[in-house]
């Protein structure tokens, strides 16, 4: 296999049955996501507020957890303010929609994030609670309001994954209009966003999902393949046309082999596509820096709108 690690560089020499071949361009997401920050700073500099992102978490799972801390610390580290809301996976629906309430209502919340999905056991309805949060402070991208405007190519908070992929792709100068782009997975949180992306960007687009009877035949007619599914190594090498580029959105925990407790993550889409596609993102490295980064993006637009600038 070749080295995947995130240099963005091409790496020469890979052999195949023999034959010499370039495995695929590493679209790392540490120099794209680097740049995305850089944008947000500058524009940071220009308000007359600091922008202040809010998390709210339900529960401790662990990934939950991992991923609200680490929102909460990068937001302070870009130099805007944060709030974190640890709450008990008991908490009741009343008492979560009065925290949105109140951070729609404070001047000083800029964006607020309600970290998903809620814990089996909760009580507490997602769709009530994204529905309770201020369009305007849904640096999450996934209220009904600023799903319409994305169809219908209004200004919006875009969904941070969706739109990271598109920066990611953008960073590395793949254009896809007029390119086929095949996204494995219909979710509200990625697939379907990305496809309103993909079309605004004038790609021609293709959805497959669990129902697609035959998805390696769809996979490979697409010349940018997006893969969010959640299955590890869904995507392999025999999918995939020689040349196209693939992008890893999935993340998946997976035994380690080398026996680590807490196991290794994964990607939907097996190494050796790498000696197939002319650009891959890795997973870890590619795609979940791009939505942190998207993130807090997303939170210093909501504070310029705030701020009518
Ligand atoms: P989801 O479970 O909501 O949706 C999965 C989609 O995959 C569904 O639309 C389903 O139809 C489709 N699917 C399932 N099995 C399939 C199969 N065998 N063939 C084709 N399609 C199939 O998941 P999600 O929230 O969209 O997340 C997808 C993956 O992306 C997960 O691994 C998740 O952890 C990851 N993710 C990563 C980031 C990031 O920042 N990198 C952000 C969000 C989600």
């Amino acid at each position: 296999m070749p080295d995947l690690s995130p240099d963005g560089a091409r790496i020469d020499g890979a052999r195949i049955d023999g034959a010499r071949i370039e495995a695929a361009r590493v679209l790392a997401g540490e120099p794209a996501a680097a740049a995305l920050l850089a944008q947000a700073q500058a524009k940071m500099q220009a308000l007359p507020i600091v922008p202040k992102l809010v998390v709210v978490r339900i529960g401790d799972d662990p990934a939950s957890v991992y991923y609200t801390r680490m929102k909460a610390r990068r937001a302070k580290k870009l130099g805007m303010a944060s709030g974190l809301h640890e709450l008990p996976s008991d908490v009741s629906e009343t008492a979560v929609l009065e925290l949105v309430a109140s951070l729609n209502h404070d001047p000083l919340v800029s964006g607020i994030l309600v970290q998903l999905p809620f814990p089996k056991t909760s009580a507490v309805s997602q769709a009530k609670v994204l529905a309770a949060i201020d369009p305007a402070k849904d640096v999450d991208g996934l209220h009904v309001a600023n799903t319409g405007r994305l169809w219908a190519d209004e200004p919006g908070l875009l969904p941070c994954t969706p739109a990271g992929v598109m920066a990611l792709l953008a960073h590395y100068g793949i254009a896809v209009a007029g390119q086929h782009v095949v996204i494995v997975g219909r979710s509200h949180l990625v697939g379907k966003p990305l496809a309103g992306l993909m079309l605004r960007a004038n790609a021609t687009v293709t959805i497959a999902h669990s129902r697609t009877p035959d998805l390696a035949a769809t996979v490979r007619q697409a010349d940018v393949v997006v893969a969010a599914v959640g299955r590890p190594w869904l995507i392999t090498a025999a999918m995939v046309r020689p040349g196209a580029v693939v992008v890893d959105v999935g993340i998946n925990r997976v035994p380690d082999p080398d026996g680590g407790e807490d196991g290794k993550l994964v990607g939907d889409v097996h190494p050796e596509v790498a000696m197939v596609a002319s650009a891959l993102s890795p997973v870890p490295g590619g795609v979940g820096v791009m939505t942190v980064a998207q993130l807090l993006y997303n939170t210093v637009l909501a504070a310029e709108q705030q701020h009518q600038l």
